[in-house]
């Protein structure tokens, strides 16, 4: 049956047509194209490879990004693609959100016009993929004390290191990698840089056993006297605040792309709860049920509208990394809520995979950690109402 979406509070209106336009696209791709197959690539740990192009074809892949193949469109429509995404599996939106925001972003941002010309429109057609290397093993929520180098050597660079838990590692054409460059005078600051696969001393292995973003590549990078040329590094790269400018971009995204997880779990226990009977009725006409159902469609309109202002402020250029903090914690808390209600409102079939609370909610494990966990969201809003550092 196609999605027909969860607005009770009428936020459809507040949409331009260009907007609603995006996001029925995107729903009717995640209809049919993605609904029909991810069970499966869930089931069997593999990612739907064959989407890629798909979604460079629709323009997904850096949607808000302008030129060089990129679709150009407002913030608010790149959210609702992410939406609609993750609204199939977060594993969709996951490699979306990497390609266009974690890798495309960099290099649109800080890049030279030879290296966006080089690799921007290939990536944004799905011909290119690219990964985003900042965490290693020892260094997951304070990259500030990253490991990884890079060594001024001759014409180039040689990087050493190893980052861990990289979405499309393994499947990636090229990587936008972290590492603390040593340029020979002063002391070493956090640049980017572009590998690509094939350097040499540059691998990467698949990270397996996930219960979580099971339709979704995740490796680790390793550089072992990795040589690059010197075209490889992002000039405009300037110490860790570049790295979190780019994941800035993503944490827009993903506060969007959870609540497509949490509606399509909504909707189907509420389906399923009407359907459903114990003892005399449906269980949707008990009151303990109904309470579910009500906390859940409130929490998802309550993210609907946060996600939504973020938006305009994003456009008018007026929204400040503390609200997209605020909206990716919000909206993840709410959405794993939601999955893990519509997983209890299903019974013993909520533990299957023929339906799909289990998988968001699994899913959604990751994604409260990835891109800033809970806590350190918590301790960046913490740090902006009292003007006190608690991370260290
Ligand atoms: P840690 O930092 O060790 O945190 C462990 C716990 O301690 C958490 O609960 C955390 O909130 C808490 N904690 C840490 N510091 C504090 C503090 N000061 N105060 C209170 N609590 C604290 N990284 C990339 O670079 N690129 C990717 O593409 C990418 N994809 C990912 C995909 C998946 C499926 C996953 C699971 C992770 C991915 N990551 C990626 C890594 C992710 O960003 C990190 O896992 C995350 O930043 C947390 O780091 P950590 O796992 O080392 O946990």
């Amino acid at each position: 049956m196609p999605f027909r979406g969860v607005d009770y509070y009428a936020i459809d209106s507040l949409l331009s047509e260009e907007e609603r336009l995006v996001r029925d696209t995107f729903r009717r791709f995640v209809d049919e194209e993605v609904m029909p197959i991810i069970a499966g690539h869930f089931r069997d740990g593999t990612f739907p490879k064959h989407l890629i192009q798909r979604l460079g074809a629709l323009g997904a892949l850096g949607p808000s990004l302008q030129g060089y193949g990129c679709a150009g469109l407002g913030p608010v429509a790149y959210g609702l693609i992410m939406q609609e995404l993750e609204r199939g599996d977060s594993g969709v939106r996951s490699f979306a959100s990497v390609q266009g925001s974690l890798a495309m972003y960099p290099i649109h941002t800080f890049g030279t016009e030879e290296q966006k010309r080089k690799y921007l429109p290939k990536m944004a057609a799905g011909e290119l993929v690219g990964c985003f290397g900042l965490t290693e093993p020892d260094f997951g929520s304070n990259p500030q004390g990253m490991r990884t180098t890079a060594r001024r050597v001759g014409q180039g660079w040689v990087l050493n290191g190893e980052k861990r838990w990289i979405t499309n590692g393994g499947i990636a054409d090229l990587a936008v990698v972290w590492a603390r460059a040593d340029e020979g005078a002063g002391s070493p600051r956090i640049r980017g840089f572009v590998v690509e696969r094939g350097a040499k001393g540059f691998s990467t292995r698949d990270i397996h056993g996930k219960f979580s973003l099971r339709a979704s590549v995740t490796s680790e990078l390793v550089f072992e006297d990795c040589q690059v040329p010197e075209s490889a590094l992002l000039p405009g790269t300037d110490g860790l605040k570049s790295a979190l400018q780019v994941l800035d971009q993503a944490r827009f995204g993903i506060s969007f792309g959870v609540v497509g997880a949490a509606m399509a779990c909504y909707e189907e226990a509420l389906s399923y709860a009407k359907e459903r009977v114990q003892f005399s009725r449906p269980i949707a006409g008990y009151q303990l049920v109904q309470a579910k159902l009500v906390d859940m469609l409130e929490k998802i309109t309550n993210a609907q509208l946060l996600a939504w202002r973020l938006g305009r402020l994003k456009e008018a250029g007026q929204a400040r990394a503390q609200q997209t903090s605020l909206a990716k914690r919000h909206n993840v808390r709410i959405a794993l809520e939601v999955a893990r209600t519509a997983r209890d409102v299903l019974g013993a079939n909520g533990v299957t995979d023929e339906y799909q609370a289990g998988r968001h909610m699994c899913n959604l494990e990751s994604v409260f950690t990835y891109e800033g966990t809970d806590h350190i969201h918590t301790l960046v809003l913490g740090q902006d109402i009292t003007g006190l550092n608690a991370f260290t």
